[in-house]
C-alpha cells in the first residue's frame, strides 16, 4: 500500500499548520468515519471530539445524509445561480428564510464562512451608499471585538483580532474600530454584570462619537469561539442589538460556528430574542457534509439594492460555486433531520447530562475556567489558580497526545483545550470523551 502518510508530507500544505512541526510528527491519515467516530489508515477509531472543526450535527456516514447527496447528484451536481435558479438553492432560502427572526428573508450563497462574513461587510457598506450615498458617504467604518476571529479573507482579517492569526497582515487590512470584549475570566471585575456592562459602555461610547462613520457592527455572538472559548456574560447580545438601534448601525451576526443548534437552539441569537439585519452561516448548515455557507439579509437591506439597470444598486459579487445544487441539498437534508430527529431536544439532555463533567473539571488544580455555551467548550489550564497563569505547552501536548493514545481526538487554542463534540454523540459517548479528558489532565502530570 502506498504510504499515504509520506505523500501527505511530502504534497499537502495544511492549514493553520507549522508544516515543519508536521512533517516531524507522526499525524492520523483520516480514512472513514461512523457516527462520532473517526476511522483512521490504521483502522483506529477516535471519538470526534471536535466535530471535525465545529461542523458535524449528525454523525459521519449518516445514511439520510448520504442518500440526500447522492440522490442530487444523479439530478445535477452543479449548475451556475448567474441567470437562473436551481431547486435546491430555493427551498433551502424558504426554509432559512421561516426558521430566521424577523424579516431576515434573502439568502445570498457563498462556499465558506469566511465569504459568508465578507458578503455581509460589503452589502452592509453599500447598503449605505445605495440608501443615500452623499448623505451617508462617510459610512465607511467597522466596529467589531478586539479579540474577534470572523475568517482568513483580507476583509474578515480586517474586522478580527487574533494577533497570532492576523497581526502579519495588518498592512492589507482596512481600518476598523475594536472594542474589548466581554472576557470575566480576565477582566479585573466582581461579576459578569459588571463585565457586560463595562464593555457595552465603552460601545456605546464608540458609538457616540463615531456612528456617523460606522456601517456595522460584527458580533459572534454568546461565545468568540476561535478567540478561545470566550463566552458573553448573558445580555451582552441584546445590549449590543439596542446600542445598534439607537444610533442607527446595522447588526451582522456571525453564526458561522455558534449556530445550527451548537448552542442549544437552532440559532444563538434566540437565546436573547434578537434579529439581526444580516446572519452568517457556515459550518453546521450542512451538518458537515459539504461546503456550503449563506448570508442571509432583511427585506430592508435586499431593497436597497433594487434598481433599474445593471450597474445601478446593483449587489456585484458572486462565486463560482454560489448555491450549488449538492451543498444546498444537503443542507436541506440537514435541516429536515432537526425536527425528524428532535436534535435540539436531543442537544437540551446533552448540556445538562455533561453538567456533572464541567463541574468536576472546574474542581482541578490545573483548570483555571470552564466556559461553555452549549454544546461548544473552553477548558483554560493554568499552572497558577491565582495568577492565572497559562499552563505550559508542553504539557498541553501532553495532554493531547494522552487522549489520542485513548481515542479522543480534542483540539487547543494556547492553553485552551476546546470542546466540541459531535452535535448528535450520545451520552455514553460524552462520557467517555469528558471521562478520557479528566484522566489526560491527571496523567499529564
Ligand atoms: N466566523 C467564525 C465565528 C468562525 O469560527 C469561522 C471559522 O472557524 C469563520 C467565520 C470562517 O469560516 P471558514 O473557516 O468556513 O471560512
Amino acid at each position: 500500500m502506498m504510504d499515504l502518510k509520506q505523500l501527505d508530507k511530502e504534497y499537502v500544505w495544511h492549514p493553520f499548520t507549522q508544516m515543519k512541526q508536521y512533517i516531524e510528527s507522526d499525524p492520523l491519515v483520516i480514512e472513514r468515519g461512523e457516527g462520532s467516530y473517526l476511522i483512521d489508515t490504521e483502522g483506529n477509531r477516535y471519538l470526534d471530539g471536535y466535530a471535525s472543526l465545529w461542523v458535524n450535527v449528525h454523525g459521519h456516514n449518516d445514511a439520510s445524509m448520504n442518500e440526500a447527496i447522492i440522490d442530487q447528484l444523479g439530478k445535477i451536481a452543479h449548475s451556475t445561480l448567474l441567470g437562473a435558479g436551481n431547486v435546491p438553492s430555493i427551498l433551502l432560502a424558504e426554509q432559512l428564510a421561516k426558521r430566521l427572526p424577523g424579516n431576515l428573508n434573502k439568502t445570498f450563497y457563498s462556499d465558506t464562512g469566511s465569504a459568508a462574513i465578507e458578503i455581509a461587510l460589503k452589502m452592509a457598506y453599500q447598503y449605505w451608499k445605495n440608501k443615500d450615498g452623499e448623505r451617508y458617504k462617510d459610512r465607511n467604518l467597522f466596529l467589531s471585538l478586539k479579540e474577534a476571529y470572523h475568517g482568513d479573507t483580507i476583509g474578515s482579517i480586517s474586522v478580527g483580532g487574533v494577533d497570532l492569526f492576523h497581526s502579519v497582515f495588518e498592512p492589507l487590512l482596512f481600518k476598523s474600530l475594536k472594542v474589548n470584549t466581554p472576557h470575566t475570566y480576565r477582566m479585573d471585575v466582581e461579576s459578569e454584570e459588571e463585565a457586560r456592562d463595562r464593555v457595552l459602555d465603552e460601545i456605546e461610547h464608540v458609538m457616540e462619537r463615531h456612528h456617523e462613520q460606522i456601517a456595522a457592527f460584527i458580533l459572534e455572538p454568546l461565545m468568540q469561539a476561535a478567540a478561545g472559548m470566550l463566552r458573553h456574560p448573558d445580555g451582552f447580545l441584546k445590549g449590543v442589538e439596542r446600542l445598534c438601534r439607537k444610533y442607527d448601525i446595522l447588526l451582522i451576526i456571525d453564526e458561522v460556528a455558534v449556530g445550527f443548534g451548537r448552542t442549544g437552539t437552532l440559532f444563538a441569537i434566540e437565546k436573547e430574542d434578537v434579529i439581526p439585519d444580516i446572519i452568517c452561516l457556515g459550518k453546521g448548515l450542512t451538518g458537515g457534509y459539504v461546503p456550503l455557507a449563506a448570508t442571509v439579509a432583511s427585506d430592508e437591506i435586499y431593497n436597497m439594492f433594487l434598481g433599474d439597470g445593471y450597474g445601478d444598486q446593483t449587489f456585484l459579487h458572486g462565486h463560482t460555486y454560489t448555491g450549488n445544487q449538492v451543498t444546498c441539498r444537503a443542507a436541506l437534508r440537514n435541516l429536515e433531520l432537526f425536527d425528524e430527529r428532535q436534535i435540539i431536544a436531543h442537544v437540551q439532555s446533552s448540556i445538562e447530562y455533561i453538567e456533572p463533567y464541567l463541574d468536576a473539571l472546574r474542581q482541578m488544580e490545573e483548570v483555571g475556567d470552564v466556559r461553555a455555551q452549549g454544546l461548544m467548550i473552553g477548558v483554560e489550564l493554568v499552572s497558577n489558580q491565582q495568577a492565572k497563569t497559562p499552563l505550559d505547552a508542553a504539557r498541553v501536548v501532553r495532554i493531547l497526545e494522552i487522549c489520542k493514545e485513548e481515542g479522543l481526538i480534542i483540539r487547543n487554542l494556547g492553553s485552551i483545550l476546546t470542546i466540541v463534540p459531535v452535535l448528535m454523540m450520545s451520552h455514553d459517548e460524552l462520557k467517555r470523551l469528558f471521562t478520557i479528558v479528566i484522566q489526560a489532565i491527571q496523567q499529564s502530570k
